[in-house]
């Protein structure tokens, strides 16, 4: 008996192609950089985009994902996470955040522009692979009702949800709540940051149990001090996660500011 399947396949590869044809001719793909129309090959032909972003890779802190210029070797940690270590077992993030690739969480965040997604999304993985591979469910950092009502859209659940798409690894963004609309954190020092997030997050009520023993990757945009993700990572821990780790599409790297208060609290520790 011939099998209709092979034929059908063939046949939506092709309307696919051709429907990606039609789109890209109705609305060519632009660069996420400069605005400008690309070739058909979309963001693979950006080169702007290729050749000023800062991509993250090893070596880096164990912990929070910090860039190393030297490889200290597999366990090596920051000076932020030797003195204070975060309430998630690891991070890591695809691009160094600074002023050019600010223009792309910007778009995205507050200008809905989503075209950027699936590289978002494709970045994300390759940093981290690594979490990717045992995890079980993604969960993206929830914005506050009223915060989600003015947006509209929380940019962490549709990183998650093209994550999801590549990986095939479930997201939820039911679990996890924001129960205090807390102030943007945009100018707050680390201490004020890590005050203004705390207590912030709680699992709601009737999926207290779900993440029993579950491998939880906390889904963000942009990665500043860690304190949003220490906050969330926090209710997942006490709710029996097996492993909760982070991941960031970008994140933040000042090497000279290191808080006082997390050397107090190493001296202290000593
Ligand atoms: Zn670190």
């Amino acid at each position: 008996m011939i099998s209709m399947k092979a034929p059908f396949i063939d046949i939506s590869g092709a309307m696919k192609t051709l429907y990606g044809r039609v789109l890209d001719t109705l609305m060519p793909p632009h660069s996420l950089i400069t605005g400008q129309v690309l070739s058909r090959a979309g963001l693979e032909a950006d080169v702007e985009l290729w050749q000023n972003l800062k991509f993250i890779d090893d070596p880096c802190c164990q912990a929070c994902g910090f860039p190393f210029e030297f490889d200290h070797g597999d366990k090596a940690l920051c000076i932020k996470c030797t003195a204070y270590r975060p309430e998630f077992n690891q991070a890591r993030s695809a691009i160094t955040y600074d002023d050019t690739s600010r223009k792309l969480v910007l778009d995205f965040k507050y200008g809905g522009r989503t075209d950027g997604l699936g590289f978002f999304a494709a970045q994300m993985v390759r940093a981290g692979q690594e979490m990717l591979e045992t995890a079980d469910i993604l969960i993206p950092v929830p914005l506050h009702r009223a915060r989600l009502r003015q947006r509209r859209f929380n940019q962490a659940a549709l990183l998650a949800r093209a994550i999801s798409k590549i990986t095939d690894i479930p997201y939820d963004t039911e679990i996890l709540m924001r129960k205090k609309n807390t102030p943007n954190q945009g100018t707050l020092s680390y201490k004020a940051r890590r005050r203004n997030v705390s207590g912030a997050f709680k699992i709601r009520d009737q999926n207290k149990t779900c993440l029993k023993n579950k491998r939880v990757v906390i889904i963000d945009d942009v990665y500043t001090t860690g304190s949003t993700l220490s906050a969330c990572a926090k209710p997942l821990n006490k709710a029996g996660a097996a492993q909760t780790d982070a991941l960031t599409f970008m994140r933040v790297v000042r090497p000279l500011e290191i808080p006082l208060e997390l050397i107090a609290h190493s001296i202290r520790k000593e």
